[in-house]
């Protein structure tokens, strides 16, 4: 994703100066700056109304407003609790902030809110959290995130780690049930997370960038299995709620175990989040007989971030490229470059996309 998007920002890089040398002034963000194919792209993604169901952002600006506005876009901004990002790491000022983004949106952005994991063994946990998430549902939050610090990072007095299914967790699976919320489950990370190490993987990047992540050779790590388990004991145990599994439900590899947790599990369904590369990089006509067939359980979604010190004309590149990139993957038979391999798009039918990029994210995730 990351080297991808730094091709893309070199080519417009180029063609920038290209113009420039014509005598025309393009700026990074201006729709003349950016190649025909992916303007041609954009448009036809902006007719669908599209809805991106994982992203985080953390401030905006005019010339971000704009681009949602001429994107038809609509966004599902999520919340973290993670006690090692300087960003993430408050709960109520995070929720305060996103309640005023959503405010300020014109319609444009809604809000996933959180609950605080790292208090789960306080007396109170379960009736707070609650508390604290009905008064966001109040402010209009229309789902629930939790994220791979349970099972991955909270470990209990005993030195246990804490996994989804852990009783202190059920109350508020209960209550987001009872209010017809979505939960949106980030559990566990992709297979290379447990190693061996992969150049060649999408995802091994992150790694070399953020190796509290890596958890090879970590013994009495729990393995990702069971991290998964504890998730579908959730859901199993709870048939009223709804669970968008983001990331391809962190079965990245393994489109037939996706497709028989979704047989297994009628409230369940996954987003695409941060994961596009892996459907890109399958032999094409298998990605595309999954989504055909499972059309009504798979939610667009990119992982794309716009955090306070970002640069905002390199974001909305980055955004920009991301949207393009993705729908010609899916919308049309157009050759892409996916780490350094020639992708062909999988040009699925009208109806599948517009339910991929817009109505399946409405059905799961009411309020949006
Ligand atoms: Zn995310």
């Amino acid at each position: 994703m990351i080297s991808f998007s730094r091709t893309i920002a070199q080519a417009i890089l180029v063609f920038s100066i290209a113009l420039s040398a014509t005598g025309q002034a393009p700026t990074a963000t201006s729709a003349s700056a950016r190649p025909a194919d992916e303007e041609r792209a954009l448009r036809a993604f902006a007719a669908i109304r599209p809805i991106d169901v994982h992203v985080h952002v953390f401030k905006t600006e005019p010339a971000f407003q704009k681009m949602l506005e001429r994107l038809n876009l609509k966004l599902l901004n999520i919340l973290v609790m993670d006690d090692t990002n300087l960003n993430r790491k408050q709960l109520l000022s995070q929720i305060e902030d996103a309640v005023a983004l959503v405010r300020s949106s014109g319609g444009h952005i809604a809000l996933c809110t959180t609950f605080d994991p790292y208090k789960f063994e306080g007396a109170s946990f379960s009736a707070d959290a609650v508390k604290q998430l009905d008064r966001d549902f109040e402010q209009g939050a229309v789902a629930v995130k939790i994220w791979k610090n349970i099972g991955m990072e909270i470990k209990d007095s005993s030195g246990q780690y804490v996994m989804a299914d852990d009783p202190r967790f059920e109350p508020i699976y209960k209550d987001l049930a009872n209010h017809g919320k979505t939960l949106m489950t980030h559990q566990a990370e992709p297979d290379v997370a447990w190693g061996p190490k992969d150049a060649s993987d999408p995802s091994w990047s992150y790694y070399r960038e953020n190796p509290q992540w890596y958890v090879a050779n970590r013994p009495g790590f729990p393995s990702k299995q069971r991290i998964l388990d504890a998730r579908d004991d959730v859901l199993a145990r709870n048939p009223k709620l709804r669970m968008v599994g983001v990331h391809l439900g962190s079965m990245e590899r393994d489109l037939n175990n996706i497709a028989s947790h979704l047989d297994k599990y009628p409230n369940f369904a996954i987003d695409t989040a941060a994961r596009m590369e892996y459907l890109m990089l399958m032999p094409p006509e298998k990605v595309s007989a999954f989504l055909i067939k499972y059309q009504d359980r798979v939610l667009y979604g990119t992982d794309l971030d716009l955090y306070s010190d970002a640069n905002l004309p390199d974001a909305l590149t980055e955004w920009q490229s991301t949207y393009a990139r993705d729908w010609k993957f899916l919308a049309t038979g157009e050759t892409l470059t996916v780490e350094g391999k020639q992708v062909r798009g999988l040009n699925l039918p009208q109806p599948v996309l517009q339910k991929i990029f817009r109505s399946n994210a409405i059905r799961w995730i009411p309020g949006l």
